[in-house]
């Protein structure tokens, strides 16, 4: 199988093609792997391949072929360096994890080994999923596949950037505040968060365990229906997740249009610090939407200015906490020369984090300290029921929402290293769905005038993907095929 021919294909047609023997698995992963040889070098999306092994699933596959082999059979994935598979390397992008090995596969891998998938390559990251560039990484940046001098986004960067250069058909990613949806938007591909408790999280390395959601990137939005359809679903590993599996995408979504939809556009997400094309690019798509049938509301999200503040209060709370357990004796790297316990813990760390994750740490461990508990974690706390509940009202207006995903397109590399706070406040349309728990997908809506992709977000209620995915699945289809990036020169 050629390139051309690999990089056409979406989940269904590539899983088909292996059923009707019209090619093996073992010549889509061969495809996959020539594609990551070609154009990786440029990119950087992947940090770790193993072709042999690689080759083996496939062939396992090959075996396997007929139709009860599953409904990804053969079918090649790549998975974020944060997630858990069976002997691969699990390294979240991290120092101190150098060497370490996953014993087990994470429930949503299991899920889509189960149904036959392939997992082909550890995509790029911000080390342990802090930060929105893909900067932050021990294997240096991914770049972004429209143009090289600019970030992919983050922290799922490295897989948005994979599959927006097809050098994978889709991949998984996870978003605790936006890592999932953001990438896809600068990177110009789908991408899925789903609501808290949709996927389980087992075997997701923990960045902030209440906000924390594995989701797919993909080329279009019935992929991601897919995805989420299979990895979804109660598992007794993670008692947070919730019982019903996600519905799959149905072939009457996109042609049944929008009619007698509310769609909500929240004034807040509108306002002052977004970039005029990017304003542009999402209100032509809710344009497009009403086309469609749709109607569009206006509806407030009152508490969406103290969003990022009580974002990065709780998500590094629960970082501090849930880095505690790399102290190098359990995982990973180990510090030489220690002369005691103490000693130990403290070289790994010191020598293991990077300096975004050690900033975080403090920050959390501030904020949980006894003396400022109260003014901050506790006030945060507040603020997220505040905003939770803005959406609760909102959706009692709407049975959707659009919106753009991120102020701007695409930073250039390097734009916010040294100022995180910059960095930060570029979470804001993200980290709300994290705090309320909803569901976020992110849909490629328009260029900018310098070719950088722009993402609808399509906002849902708790459980309610299956409005997200038909908002999207009709304005994909309306749209028509969105371009490729033609990578090159920064
Ligand atoms: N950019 C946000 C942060 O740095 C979100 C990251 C994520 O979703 N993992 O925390």
């Amino acid at each position: 199988m050629n390139r051309e021919a690999f990089q056409c294909l979406d989940l269904r047609s590539a899983a088909a093609g292996v059923v009707s023997g019209d090619f093996t698995s073992r010549e889509l992963v061969e495809a996959m792997l020539a594609g990551i040889i070609e154009r990786d070098p440029a990119i950087r999306a992947f940090v770790h391949v193993d072709a042999d092994d690689a080759l083996r699933q496939a062939d396992a596959a090959d075996a396997r072929r007929g139709p009860g082999g599953g409904r990804l059979n053969g079918v090649p994935v790549a998975v974020k360096d944060v997630l858990n598979v069976a002997g691969q390397p699990c390294g979240c992008a991290s120092r101190i994890l150098e060497g370490y090995r996953a014993p087990y596969d994470a429930t949503a891998v299991a899920r889509l080994r189960r149904e036959g998938a392939v997992v082909v390559g550890r995509t790029n990251m911000d080390e342990f999923a802090m930060g929105s560039t893909t900067e932050n990484s021990v294997h240096g940046p991914t770049l972004n596949p429209w143009n090289h001098g600019r970030v992919p986004g983050g922290s799922s960067g490295g897989s948005a950037a994979a599959v927006a250069s097809r050098e994978a058909l889709a991949a998984l990613g996870s978003d605790t505040g936006g890592s999932v949806r953001q990438p896809a938007s600068f990177c110009g591909c789908v991408g899925l968060k789903p609501s808290y408790g949709r996927i389980s999280r087992y075997g997701l390395t923990a960045y902030a365990s209440s906000l924390d959601q594995i989701g797919p990137l993909t080329t279009n939005v019935r992929d991601a229906a897919l995805l989420l359809n299979i990895m979804s679903g109660r598992d007794p590993l993670d008692s947070t997740s919730v019982p019903d599996p996600a519905p799959c995408a149905d072939d009457g979504w996109a042609a049944a249009g929008l009619k007698g939809m509310k769609l909500g556009l929240p004034r807040e997400y509108f306002g002052a610090g977004l970039d005029p094309e990017v304003a542009w690019a999402v209100r032509a798509a809710a344009d497009a939407c009403a086309a469609l049938g749709a109607e569009l509301v206006e509806v407030a999200l009152p508490h969406t200015e103290y969003a990022i503040a009580a974002y990065y209060i709780i998500a590094t709370a629960e970082a501090s906490a849930n880095l505690a357990r790399f102290d190098g004796v359990r995982y990973g790297r180990r510090a030489d020369g220690a002369s005691d316990p103490y000693d130990l813990y403290t070289r790994t760390r010191a020598e293991g984090f990077g300096a975004e994750v050690k900033r975080r740490i403090i920050l959390g461990t501030y904020v949980l300290s006894s003396g400022y508990y109260e003014a901050y974690y506790r006030s945060a706390q507040k603020v997220r029921t505040l905003i939770r509940r803005d959406f609760e009202r909102a959706f009692g207006q709407c049975d959707a929402m659009l919106a753009p995903v991120a102020p701007t397109a695409a930073y250039r590399l390097g734009e916010t290293t040294d100022d995180p706070l910059k960095m930060y406040l570029g979470d804001i349309l993200t980290v709300t769905a994290n705090l309320a728990g909803i569901c976020g997908l992110s849909v490629p809506c328009g260029l900018t005038d310098d070719g950088l992709p722009v993402g609808l977000q399509v906002l849902g209620p708790f459980l309610g993907e299956e409005r997200v995915l038909r908002v999207g699945a009709a304005y994909e289809t309306a749209r028509g095929p969105f371009p490729e990036p033609h990578g090159g020169a920064a």
